[in-house]
């Protein structure tokens, strides 16, 4: 069974069940997965770039399979995973007897951690789960409160407007069939400016965006100016 929400309200049973529904196909990078795997690369780098990764104390909240964890311990960062989903969990925990690398994984939620272990990380990374909480200020708050200061939290989600709903739900998961239906719901979409404002209000500051596009043509994923769809943004806790 998954974690309830018993422990911490800012919990959607039903999202954390479309994730352990497909969990064993996680690493696949032919799967439902798909646009994980491609976006990794680019994503990776984008967070090394402004941290550091290696020896670095890094924590990626709804870690999933670990996609993203298991790629910033191999650059050497001393990483924990967290998720509410146990199947995805169990999976990002065998991937690690594959690849031989190390990461801390734990079912627990941001906020619950953070109040344990407050100004902890270097580095917190939030990659594609705020359009999945009810609650994404309450996540943005844990993230913010679990880094030190000084260092980094990176956030991405997806951008809430007519394109967004387009691309990202019609074009992804009806035409191109890169995800399954019903992966994303509009109204949960977040807008840069909306972010921005829960980061500052969280006490960090808004450093810099990229966004994340798809090329259907070329099938190329690539960062660049354009938040119109799938972003990241990187903000600072002063100190
Ligand atoms: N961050 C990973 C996985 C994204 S999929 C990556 O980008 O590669 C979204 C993940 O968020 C799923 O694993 C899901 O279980 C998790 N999730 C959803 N709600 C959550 C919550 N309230 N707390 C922690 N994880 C959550």
């Amino acid at each position: 069974m998954d974690a309830t929400s018993t422990v911490n309200d800012n919990v959607d049973q039903a999202e954390l069940a479309k994730f352990g529904a497909l969990a064993a196909r996680w690493w696949d990078p032919n799967s439902e997965f798909k646009p994980l795997h491609d976006i990794n690369p680019l994503r990776l780098n984008w967070i090394d770039k402004h941290v550091g990764l290696p020896g670095k104390r890094v924590i990626d909240i709804g870690c999933g399979g670990g996609i993203l964890a298991e790629s910033m311990a191999t650059l050497g960062a001393d990483v924990t995973g967290i998720d509410l989903s146990e199947k995805p969990l169990n999976v990002a925990k065998l991937h690690l007897l594959e690849s031989g690398q190390q990461v801390d994984y734990q079912l627990v939620a941001a906020e619950e951690i953070a109040k344990k272990q407050p100004e902890s990380f270097d580095c917190v990374t939030c990659m594609e789960m705020l359009e999945h909480v009810p609650d994404p200020p309450s996540s943005v708050r844990a993230a913010a409160a679990l880094v030190k200061p000084g260092g980094w939290v990176f956030f991405s989600t997806l951008n809430r407007n007519p394109k967004s709903f387009l691309l990202a739900i019609i074009g992804a998961e009806y035409v191109l069939n890169l995800l399954p239906k019903g992966t994303h719901e509009y109204r949960r979409f977040i807008t840069p400016a909306e972010l921005a404002a829960m980061a500052r209000e969280a006490g960090l500051t808004v450093s810099e965006f990229t966004g994340m596009t798809y090329n259907p043509f070329s099938k190329v994923y690539a960062l660049n100016y354009d938040v119109s769809v799938n972003y990241i943004v990187a903000c600072r806790k002063p100190g």
